[in-house]
């Protein structure tokens, strides 16, 4: 058994629906889970249906809902020709119930009806995907993620209860695999012991696939990209890109901490927990070898990686009764910024002053200041980007800081992060 996880690229289109009807077939026979992600941008879109709802637009609620419509319609027209196939009723229902919401009172609880709404871009994926398999005659049927996934109630960043979560997809999903070879689910989804949906953050598809993988116990897991695989270096920002074909789990740990974002960060350690391998691969040259992510080390250090984050400020904190930056004043500092649910990207202090570096887009330097309070004299410098480099030498250091001025610099042995403006 094998788990695949495509993406929203995966399923942009109807060409790209075939495409991983094509990719499919290369497998036939064997037991696959198949976990796909909500079309193209769907999730966003269905954000914005939220926010129009809770801001009472009915206008703007409505021209959403019908962009989405539009949207998964024509690319349902273009997959099957038999209008009276029941994947038009299916959809069509999920819409109609999704219109009706407007009229009814907007929770109190904000991220539990984010939720209940956003979680329909991977059920009418999933739905139409799994359609389309059986259409091509792939042994195939549709499961619901929900019945399957046991989450608490943090809604929009639903916590995993294992060891249900374990017992429910170990005991509901054999059967199937007794009748059909693929089955098709939702990434991103759980659902509550009341029977709620929720979802398990922003990109968390990745994360369901290693659930799947690790509660099955799979030989190994697949996710199906628009990139050959995992590069050392985002190609927007460098234009020599290297992939690297083997990795160990620690490594991508590594590397998805530092910010870089080709798999979601909760997906390896389950799959480390069991030994399974992740293989990164594209759905575009599905022949082509990718990346895998393993457990041995032994190739980590060849290949420098490169992180780069943009758009970044640095806070610079002192108290202002000169007291020197102790224990206290840190804790301060930090349960100050974690009710704020800053995210800090560096931090470093000297006798006098504390320094952390955040996005720019989380960290409004007035709220920042507002936040700490008059204990303390705060000044920030923005504009400035975070490199960050594993296995680094001085040849790849001068590659990142030339005509750069380095405001600050942290080392280890295997990492250096450099902040430039
Ligand atoms: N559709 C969700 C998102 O866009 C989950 C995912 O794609 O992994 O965040
Ligand atoms: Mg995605």
């Amino acid at each position: 058994m094998e788990v695949f996880k495509f993406g929203g690229a995966s399923v942009k289109d109807a060409s790209s629906v075939r495409n991983v009807g094509a990719i499919l077939k290369r497998f036939l026979g064997d037991k696959l889970i198949v976990v796909v992600s909500a079309m193209a941008k769907s999730t966003n879109k269905l954000e914005e249906i939220v926010e129009a709802r809770k801001n009472q637009d009915f206008t703007l609620y409505n021209q959403f809902i019908k962009e989405l419509y539009s949207f998964h319609f024509q690319i349902m027209g273009e997959l099957f020709q038999n209008k009276d196939s029941s994947i038009y009723v299916e959809t069509e229902t999920i819409f109609k119930d999704l219109q009706d919401r407007f009229y009814q009172p907007f929770p109190e609880n904000y991220s539990f009806e984010y939720d209940q709404v956003v979680s329909l871009g991977e059920v009418i994926s999933s739905k139409i995907v799994a359609a389309y398999l059986t259409e091509i005659g792939i042994s195939s049927a549709w499961v619901d993620a929900r019945q399957l996934v046991r989450t608490d109630n943090q809604f929009q960043e639903g916590n995993l209860d294992w060891e249900k979560t374990e017992e429910l997809i170990q005991s509901k999903l054999p059967p199937v695999f007794l009748k059909k070879d693929v089955l098709v689910t939702q990434g991103f989804v759980g659902q509550t012991p009341e029977g709620f949906t929720t979802t398990l953050g922003r990109e968390g598809s990745d994360y369901s696939a290693a659930i799947f993988a690790y509660c099955l116990n799979a030989k190994k897991v697949t996710i199906w990209k628009d990139v050959p695989g995992m590069l050392n270096a985002d190609p927007k920002y460098f234009e020599d890109t290297i992939k690297l074909d083997q990795i160990s789990y620690k490594e991508a740990i590594e590397l998805s901490y530092y910010g870089a974002s080709v798999i979601h960060p909760k997906t390896i350690k389950p799959l480390q927990n069991k030994g399974i391998p992740l293989f990164i691969k594209s759905f575009i040259q599905p022949d082509e070898q990718g990346t895998v992510i393993q457990e041995s080390t032994v190739n980590d250090n060849l290949i420098p990686s490169f992180i780069v984050k943009k758009d970044q400020v640095l806070f610079s904190i002192r108290p202002v009764d000169f007291s020197f930056i102790a224990e206290e004043s840190l804790s301060d500092i930090f349960s100050k910024l974690s009710r704020y649910h800053a995210k800090i990207n560096l931090m470093q202090n000297s006798a006098l002053s504390f320094s952390l570096l955040m996005d720019r887009k989380k960290a409004d330097p007035l709220q920042i200041k507002k936040i700490l309070g008059d204990s303390y004299k705060i000044w920030y410098n923005d504009d400035l980007e975070l490199v960050t480099i594993r296995h680094y030498d001085q040849q790849t250091i001068d590659l990142v800081t030339t005509d750069k001025t380095i405001i600050l610099e942290q080392k280890t042995r295997q990492t250096i992060r450099i902040v430039l403006k």
